[in-house]
């Protein structure tokens, strides 16, 4: 229910908000050039080359004040970032004076850009597909190195290709059996269902190997949820400390959202790991720790992997047991700390309750163990698809969804098929199949998914 037409000249800062040294307003559409012009102090940008850089001044046409000086970057269709004309102002006065060049450019007749409303531009002129967006909002929220990289291959369009490749082995075989259908005569029945069956099934192959990716992709975007559990003074603070070391601690300033509740991530070995509940190991330093078996009992609800801290150096607690039965469902890495120390743990009591390979140890004292439980991280992550850096990877729940979806509609295929069904009905699974392989290129993709998908952009983008 909003009013906006698609091309009028859309404006935004571009820039991550906050005291940067040069801030962006960025103006994008047919009249970008001369809604900047009315505001610039300098050459006359509608005359300038397209691809320069103009030094000038942004003056209040009111007042005739000058708000900032700037460099007005003049970019003109159709080889942008867009495909509109562009024009980026790059303002050197501050937050307050980036806001007031903002605020004239609206003046001028620029509409305030809705979050992700450039890069939903450069959909709707073609520039990119529902992929290559998707990938430009992961790169913004990118993690770790890792997954930066598999957003960078996005946005060249490896999944791009893999889809269009496996759209284009459907229509190949759906023009074949029109073509059967068509010439009912010859008598290809038999042929046309043995090509179904083979085409079903290859593409079929092929987007599980994709769907295989697509938790490990969820994770690199998301982070893996960990809690550290354990009773007092095991170690889980000095754990923790040692995980947020700079250089692992990771940066979540996402421009343009708001946090209600600040989230901790760490890089290790590439997997960014989310962590919970963080404030209940903090806040206790000094006290008596009362984090108690409720409180991380919730915490491992909501972890994907938990790492359960143990005292080697004491005899085995009875709340000890009650977190190893609560978290022996889990991905779980028990941490047994303290190595320094004499040690007291009866071994064989824990081989009782948990697997060998589940056990590491560590000192926090003299950091030794560390690098070992990092490396275990790494693993259960990253498991067999470890040395495929190249794989393309879905990265996202709306991508899986899509394949999730595809691969039904190819198992129908092949049961249809089997059942012994009229082609013309198998025809409609397959013809399903390409529909939902074409909406995560968004080559089928209904405008309002598209409109929901943009607007999880920030702003600017
Ligand atoms: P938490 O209560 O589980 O968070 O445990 P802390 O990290 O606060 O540690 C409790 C106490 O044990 C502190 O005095 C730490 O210095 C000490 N500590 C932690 N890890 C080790 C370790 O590996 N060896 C030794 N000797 N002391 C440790
Ligand atoms: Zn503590």
């Amino acid at each position: 229910a909003q009013t906006v037409t698609e091309y009028d000249t859309i404006a935004a800062i571009s820039t991550p908000p906050g005291e940067g040294a040069i801030s962006i307003v960025r103006l994008s559409g047919e009249t970008a050039v001369q809604t900047a012009n009315k505001l610039f102090k300098g050459k006359d940008l509608t005359k300038v080359p397209t691809n320069t850089i103009n030094y000038g001044h942004i003056i209040d046409p009111d007042s005739g004040e000058v708000v900032d000086e700037v460099m007005a970057s003049v970019m003109r269709a159709p080889r942008t970032y867009t495909c509109e004309d562009i024009v980026e102002i790059n303002c050197h006065g501050g937050i307050v004076g980036t806001n007031r060049v903002l605020q004239l450019v609206l003046g001028a007749g620029a509409r305030m850009a809705e979050p992700g409303e450039f890069t939903k531009r450069a959909f709707l002129n073609g520039r990119i597909d529902l992929t290559e967006a998707e990938s430009v909002m992961d790169l913004i929220r990118a993690k770790t190195d890792r997954a930066m990289q598999v957003a960078v291959d996005q946005l060249d369009g490896d999944l791009r290709k893999l889809i269009t490749n496996l759209r284009q082995e459907i229509l190949e075989v759906l023009a074949q059996v029109e073509v059967n259908i068509d010439y009912p005569e010859y008598d290809t029945d038999e042929m046309t269902t043995k090509m179904l069956r083979e085409k079903a099934e290859l593409v079929l192959s092929r987007v599980d190997e994709l769907l295989q990716t697509a938790n490990q992709g969820q994770v690199l975007r998301e982070g893996l949820a960990t809690a550290i559990v354990g009773r007092p003074n095991v170690g889980k603070s000095s754990l923790l400390n040692h995980m947020l070391q700079e250089d692992k601690a990771i940066v979540t300033d996402v421009p343009g959202t708001t946090r209600d509740v600040l989230e901790e991530y760490v890089n290790v070995r590439g997997v960014p790991l989310k962590l919970v509940d963080t404030a209940g190991i903090r806040k206790t330093e000094d006290k008596v720790e009362k984090i108690g078996v409720e409180r991380s009992r919730k915490a491992i609800t909501q972890a994907d992997l938990v790492l359960l801290v143990l005292d080697a150096s004491q005899p085995l607690a009875a709340e000890d047991r009650e977190l190893l039965d609560l978290t022996k469902d889990k991905k779980r890495i028990v941490v047994l700390n303290k190595q320094d120390l004499p040690q007291q743990l009866d071994m064989a009591a824990l081989a009782n309750l948990v697997p060998e390979e589940q056990i590491i140890r560590t000192s926090m004292l003299d950091v030794s163990g560390v690098d070992a439980l990092d490396k275990q991280i790494k693993n259960l992550f990253f498991g067999g698809i470890e040395n495929s850096q190249s794989t393309v990877m879905v990265t996202n729940a709306r991508q899986s969804g899509l394949l999730r979806q595809a691969k039904a509609s190819l198992k129908s295929v092949l049961s249809g098929i089997d059942a012994g069904m009229p082609i013309d009905l198998v025809q409609i699974d397959m013809t399903a199949a390409w529909d939902k392989l074409g909406e995560i290129t968004g080559d089928a993709a209904p405008d309002e998914l598209i409109t929901q998908l943009f607007s999880q952009f920030c702003l600017g983008k």
